[in-house]
């Protein structure tokens, strides 16, 4: 079947592209959203714009009045059905929108605030994009804000701008040109849309401002012009379905419901559908599909209308049994026939499968779990960044058996011994089982919390094993008995010493080197100009008491003389321990030090 409707395909009839918006926080992408939908409907005109699951339809009549300004002259025609603009800003919209592993979303608007240029989202959506191949254009958003700008509301850019004056202007040369040059410095050449002469090799750059409007026909028209001229082959519709599931949602009246976007083909009430699920693949009926009502009717919230079928490309709510355990960002099938059931039941389990394999996890790190693919992929991008090791991963609530599976790390690394539960449930048992293994589990639906509480985490389990190892851990050091300060020759020896080399701590052990490394003791105080401390550092003269640890008393003068050099007795172990918990606290000298004592002791 699939390849009788790929024959069938044909770039004639195309179908509605799909936009996505992303940048950096407070850039204005929501309000850039926000005016699409709504300066149209405040035109009095709502032009057929309809409100769907996730998503604007934008219909062509509605971009022809929009954008009427914009190509005045230009003999462009528009060939898409409409546009269908993704309504949730951000990485995790886009990354939702996928099918088969590649990315579903036909063009990205990546919003820069021209008073601020790249920030550090706008880098990490770039390099999402870069990863994805996916086209996009950029919306140099504020202008409104630049010095001295006049008002022309919902104007088409070329033409606001002849309207400025010299310092609104200059400002917008400025700031444009710097902005250019950052993206250049990522290797990316961009121009300003009406002066691009190669789409290929120069990304567009559309001015606009969410606040009074200019600029957002050219972005409508922008996105009509190049998905048509650069994806028509993506864009023809197509019998053959294609329907990623965005999210997963309780809805009253109608119990779990899924919101997809259709990209291709016809969703029809009573299909056969299959999808990858937490437990294994789902087949259920769609019982309903609904739609909203149309923005002029929607007095009632949640006033859903049904619909017989819809046809690509379209938001829609599902709704049907068995829906729970549904997973977001991974595609819907219809299946037609038993066998095609069997088949698409083996794909989505092996698409999920294949989604989480395909994600690095390294042997000790933190376990993590999320709500849906997305955020998945959201969360592990920004652990990445942040150089927070992952030793597993998981989609859906929080269950005794993930508790189980991070409890290796206990042995592996202690301080990784925890779960970051992202917009997940985490269950009673989970919870009970976690605090009886010592597994900490952090909650949280903003990734920044959860970035501070498992920070803070580290550090106290830090704190905790530097305390448990101190005793362990051995810092090098060389001393002299400075002449005259032996102050008690034996049970126990008092005497003044100057650190030649290293550091000297409290519970030091030290010895002989010269007097076949004969043991003299532990370092159980330590005074300097009369003060007790702990730690003292190479140049130093400290007056210590050394106590017997077990077997002989040694004695000044007998076992070993003043003159001879002491240093601290270390062994593989005090090493191991220094390295894992106290690495920071030895600078490069004490380290070649340690080196010298590992020789003189011949440990391997
Ligand atoms: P988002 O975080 O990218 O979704 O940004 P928002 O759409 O929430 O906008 C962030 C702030 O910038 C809000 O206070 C907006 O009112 C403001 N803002 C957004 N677009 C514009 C614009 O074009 N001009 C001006 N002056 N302010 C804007």
């Amino acid at each position: 079947r699939r390849q009788e409707n790929e024959a069938k395909r044909t770039t004639d009839k195309l179908r509605s592209p799909i936009c996505a918006v992303l940048g950096h926080v407070d850039t204005g992408k929501t309000k850039l959203l926000d005016k699409i939908r709504r300066s149209h409907v405040q035109d009095g005109e709502a032009g057929g714009i309809t409100q769907q699951i996730g998503a604007t339809y934008i219909p062509t009549d509605e971009i022809e009045r929009q954008t009427a300004k914009v190509k005045k002259g230009s003999k462009f025609e528009i060939k898409v059905p409409g546009l269908l603009v993704i309504d949730t800003p951000g990485h995790e919209s886009f990354s939702n929108l996928r099918s088969r592993g590649s990315s579903l979303c036909n063009m990205a608007v990546l919003v820069v605030d021209i008073m601020h240029g790249i920030e550090p989202q706008t880098a990490e959506s770039l390099e999402m994009l870069r990863k994805r191949k996916a086209p996009f254009v950029i919306a140099l958003n504020k202008v409104d804000r630049l010095n001295g700008w006049i008002r022309t509301p919902n104007t088409p850019i070329q033409l606001a701008l002849k309207k400025q004056k010299q310092p609104a202007i200059q400002d917008f040369e400025t700031r444009l040109d710097h902005i250019k040059l950052q993206f250049a410095e990522r290797g990316i050449n961009t121009e300003l849309y009406w002066k691009n002469k190669n789409i290929r090799e120069y990304v567009n750059i559309v001015p606009t401002s969410a606040h009074t409007g200019e600029g957002v026909p050219d972005l409508l028209f922008l996105l009509v012009s190049l998905t048509q001229k650069m994806l028509a082959k993506a864009l023809a519709y197509s019998e053959e379905l294609e329907c990623t599931v965005l999210e997963v949602k309780e809805v009253q009246g109608y119990g779990t419901t899924i919101d997809v976007i259709l990209t291709n083909g016809t969703l029809r009430e009573g299909d056969t559908i299959v999808l990858g699920g937490l437990e294994g693949p789902i087949v259920t009926t769609a019982r309903s599909l609904l739609m909203p009502a149309p923005l002029k009717e929607l007095r009632v919230k949640n006033a859903y209308v049904l619909h017989k079928e819809v046809r690509a490309a379209q938001g829609v709510k599902i709704a049907g049994k068995n829906l729970e355990k549904a997973v977001a960002g991974l595609p819907l099938y219809v299946a037609h026939t038993p066998e095609e059931e069997e088949v698409y039941k083996e794909e989505a389990e092996r698409l999920l499968e294949d989604t989480l394999n395909a994600i690095k996890t390294v042997e000790k790190g933190v376990c993590v779990q999320a709500s849906t693919l997305g955020s998945l992929e959201a969360l592990l991008e920004f652990l990445r960044t942040e150089k927070i090791p992952v030793s597993a991963v998981n989609i859906g609530p929080v269950h005794r058996r993930d508790v189980t599976r991070c409890t290796i790390q206990l042995q592996r690394d202690p301080k990784y011994a925890c779960i970051l539960a992202f917009d997940v449930p985490v269950d009673a048992d989970a919870k009970r089982y976690a605090a009886r293994e010592g597994i900490r589990i952090f909650e949280a639906d903003i990734i920044y919390h959860l970035e501070e509480s498992f920070r803070k985490h580290m550090e106290e389990v830090k704190q905790q094993l530097r305390e448990r190892y101190r005793n362990i851990a051995v810092f090098p050091c060389r001393l002299q008995i400075v002449p005259d300060c032996v102050f008690n020759a034996r049970d126990p020896i008092v005497v003044g010493v100057r650190v030649e080399e290293g550091l000297l701590r409290t519970g030091t052990p030290l010895c002989v080197p010269s007097k076949d490394s004969v043991d003299i003791g532990v370092v159980s105080s330590m005074q300097f100009e009369h003060k007790e401390v702990d730690l003292a550092k190479k140049g130093q003269e400290v007056s210590i008491k050394i106590e017997p640890v077990s077997g002989e008393k040694k004695m000044v003068g007998r076992h070993f003389d003043v003159e001879d050099e002491l240093v601290s007795r270390i062994s593989r172990d005090s090493i191991d321990a220094v390295k894992n918990y106290f690495r920071e606290d030895l600078s490069k000298e004490d380290w070649r030090l340690m080196a010298r004592l590992k020789s003189v002791f011949k440990i391997l």
